[in-house]
């Protein structure tokens, strides 16, 4: 068993034993624009971005500046205008949107700045619902929940709902709810920006935690200069361009 909480011997998808620092996703040379007003709109203007396995990377920029854009074509929810995006292999600026959702599904989990829990299940019953919604079977869903909910410190409010919980624990059961179904990209928009300072750097703490226990690669975009430094590498954006800072 590749894992520690046993769940691989349980029948959960294991992707075999990860390889250090192997390549999750490659972005080559990517454009895209939306058409506004009868003109191009020109947001992505050459992209060039790499993950890698267990990498914690934040995404920084003015609003406007592009990264949501980015980030949905990296979560294989709209497709690049120009150039290549390969998620583990897959080419997705290629692949039709039932393609991509598939892959999705299985091996991308994505968290919100406002958490998108649903408000009268309890911490539990989310988790266990993202479980169903990925196909995972009914006899798996125990041991992984109480896992991932432990995993990111809610061991004791298993059974709170939303409105039991402060916003940090709230967006601590959201990201229980993202890995729940072992995704090898976690994508998180703006994580930390409706939580006070000391809850953002729980959340980073969090996800070091998940990077370490999982071997998942997490995706960040962030306005807040003080988590940055957590970052193993921080893309900068201006304008639909990577800078260097
Ligand atoms: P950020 O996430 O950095 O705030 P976005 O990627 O959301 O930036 O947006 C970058 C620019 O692209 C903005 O000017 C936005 O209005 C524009 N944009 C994003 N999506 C669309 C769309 N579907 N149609 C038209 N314009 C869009």
């Amino acid at each position: 068993t590749a894992y520690r909480d046993g769940t691989a011997a349980a029948g959960l998808p294991v992707r075999g034993e990860p390889a250090a620092n192997e390549l999750i996703l490659s972005v080559n040379h990517v454009e895209r624009s939306f058409p506004v007003g009868g003109q191009q709109l020109h947001v992505l203007k050459g992209i060039d971005m790499e993950l890698r396995r267990g990498q914690l990377v934040m995404l920084r920029g003015r609003s406007g500046s592009g990264k949501t854009t980015l980030m949905n074509m990296i979560g294989g929810l709209d497709q690049p205008n120009k150039g290549e995006i390969y998620f583990m292999g897959h080419p997705f600026h290629q692949w039709n949107d039932d393609k991509r959702t598939e892959v999705r599904r299985k091996q991308i989990g994505f968290i919100f700045q406002a958490y998108a829990l649903m408000p009268l299940l309890s911490a539990w019953e989310n988790v266990e619902l993202s479980m169903r919604m990925a196909g995972i079977p009914r006899s798996m869903w125990k041991p992984r929940v109480e896992h991932c909910l432990e995993l990111v410190g809610l061991g004791k409010r298993m059974h709170h709902r939303p409105f039991e919980l402060s916003g940090g624990e709230q967006q601590r059961v959201a990201i229980a709810k993202s890995i729940a179904h072992r995704p090898t990209l976690l994508l998180a928009d703006e994580p930390t920006a409706e939580l006070d300072s000391q809850m953002g750097a729980q959340i980073m703490s969090v996800f070091r935690e998940i990077i370490e226990t999982e071997q998942v690669t997490i995706c960040m975009t962030t306005h807040d200069p003080t988590i940055l430094e957590v970052a193993d590498h921080v893309y900068q954006m201006v304008d639909g361009k990577f800078v260097t800072t």
